[in-house]
């Protein structure tokens, strides 16, 4: 069977978004409001010249009461069966507690994690990734999932931990 790469982190990162780029093509659903991706969804990728399972997650929502974030089980279960792991923070808002939530459940899971500092849309927001360093992960991949800057080095990055 083919490596599995799980893309985890919180609500509207741009996790679906960046699906969507290493597909290249619009298959995961994208959307302006948190939470719309709510189970995992697996699908068959490519990057050079190795096939692997790619698996998008709904992440890690508020709870019905709205008042503290809890970790979605979905999430949970593709972090369990990935082989790696890539974590998408938002580098516009910087790592948030549930970002750091996050940190501690993927180092318990002992899984390579690459780490992918998503809406650096231009060279001004280099520094907004260069502040990532501050999770522990290592090396912050500036990224645009949007606009398609950065992601081959993320998922060269990726390879190698699978
Ligand atoms: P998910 O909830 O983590 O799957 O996030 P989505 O992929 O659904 O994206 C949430 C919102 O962020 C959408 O409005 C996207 O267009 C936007 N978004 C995603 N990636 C980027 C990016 O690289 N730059 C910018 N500026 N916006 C992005
Ligand atoms: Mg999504």
């Amino acid at each position: 069977p083919n490596p599995v790469l799980a893309i985890v982190g919180r609500p509207n990162v741009g996790k679906s978004t960046l699906v969507n780029r290493i597909l290249g093509r619009r298959e995961a659903v994208v959307e302006d409001k948190p939470g719309v991706t709510r189970d995992r969804v697996s699908y068959p990728a490519e990057w050079a010249g190795r096939n692997f399972t790619l698996v998008d997650t709904g992440g890690w929502e508020v709870d019905v009461a709205g008042m503290e974030f809890k970790v979605a089980e979905q999430a949970e279960v593709a972090v369990s069966l990935a082989d790696a792991v890539i974590f998408v923070v938002d580098a516009a808002v910087g790592p948030t507690a549930t970002d750091e939530r996050v940190v501690r459940l993927l180092r318990a899971s002992k899984k390579p994690v690459v780490l992918c500092a998503n809406k650096v849309d231009g060279p001004s927001g280099e520094a907004d990734a260069t502040a990532l360093w501050s999770l522990g992960l290592g090396e912050p991949h500036p990224v645009s999932a949007l606009h398609g800057r950065g992601t081959g080095d993320l998922l060269d990055a990726a390879m190698k931990a699978l």
